[in-house]
């Protein structure tokens, strides 16, 4: 293979811009020309690429987003979009393709394999919900940016005795609560995975109170979307003032943690060794902390466990 392109696409993930240094400098170092394109499958479509070289992703590791940008494609569900994305590869000479973002993403590779332009699929997304692989790019960094946060909320909710009610992001998943529930101490972990009624949380609360516990962090995980009622709730049913955050995209952002940078150059560096195979349709990812890869259709079939004893922990510790 004589050269490969890059994209970022789906959801920006920090961890993003070292996949991107990782594969342009292990190609380089490989004897082959790299290309950045820009907004995902988007710029794929419109021929929108930018050569790389190793200069080009200097002084990238340490900073969050994707120097790419990243973008959500609409006509790539089609085969009109993946044919036109299929010339501008076979006019620009690209005979392989890294694709950093999701399962959507990865879907979009598989179609563009199966049309003879070889990609690979590596793991970025915040909520870790890739079910292929143990960890996904950028979870580490959102879960300390979450823990960084609710640090914050508690020094005030102590001061108030308050509960404070904190909805994270993780898409339809509760990773992220879960792990950073823990972290921050929270009295209640709310995620869809674990069945909850509202009675239990106030009870929890409660039983702590009577311990004489003074303020509440209740994690709920943006899935479960109704953090305002559900801190409604708690204080009329507690009579303790409860206030619901709603962290947001700022657990997006940030300065890539260590596990984050090692964990792209690792998978970054895996999937060009892939493509210089001549090897595509796969994803890459961790099993058992080692680097693997999967056929995409297998890949996407998988399905992922809670950390149930994890939950049983927290729950266990938090009174
Ligand atoms: P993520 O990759 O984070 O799961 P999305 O689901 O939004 O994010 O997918 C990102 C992009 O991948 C979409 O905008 C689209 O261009 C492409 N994509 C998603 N699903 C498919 C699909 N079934 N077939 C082809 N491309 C897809």
């Amino acid at each position: 293979m004589k050269k490969i392109a890059i994209l970022t696409s789906g959801g920006d993930a920090p961890g993003m811009n070292a996949v991107i240094r990782s594969v342009v400098r292990t190609a380089i170092a490989r004897g082959m020309e790299v290309v950045g394109v820009v907004r995902g499958y988007n710029g794929l479509i419109n021929g929108d690429l930018i050569p790389m070289d190793a200069r080009s992703v200097s002084d990238i590791i340490q900073r969050g987003g994707t120097m790419l940008c990243t973008a959500r494609c609409a006509e790539f569900r089609y085969d009109e979009g993946v044919e036109k994305a299929k010339k501008t590869c076979i006019e620009n000479g690209i005979e392989g393709l890294v694709v950093v973002g999701g399962d959507g993403s990865f879907r979009g590779a598989a179609d563009l394999s199966a049309k003879g332009i070889l990609a690979v699929g590596v793991p970025g997304t915040i909520d870790n919900d890739i079910s292929m692989t143990e960890y996904t790019i950028g979870y580490d960094t959102a879960m300390n940016t979450v823990v960084e946060m609710v640090d914050k909320l508690r020094d005030t909710a102590q001061s108030h005795d308050r509960c404070s009610v904190v909805e994270v992001m993780g898409r339809n998943a509760g990773y992220i609560a879960l792990n950073a529930g823990i972290a921050v101490g929270a009295t209640y972990i709310i995620t869809k995975e674990e069945p909850y009624t509202m009675n239990d949380v106030i009870q929890k609360i409660l039983a702590g109170k009577k311990n004489g516990k003074h303020h509440f962090i209740i994690v709920v995980a943006e899935g479960i979307g109704n953090s305002e009622q559900i801190a409604k709730e708690i204080e009329q049913e507690t009579g303790i003032e409860a206030r619901a955050t709603i962290l947001g995209h700022v657990q997006r952002g940030g300065s890539p943690t260590l596990r984050d940078r090692v964990a792209a150059s690792q998978l970054g560096h895996y999937a060009v060794e892939l493509l210089e195979k001549g090897i595509g349709n796969r994803v890459v990812g961790f099993k058992d902390n080692q680097v693997v890869d999967y056929d995409i259709q297998e890949a996407l079939k998988m399905k992922k466990q809670f950390e149930h004893k994890l939950y049983e922990i927290a729950n266990e510790i938090s009174f």
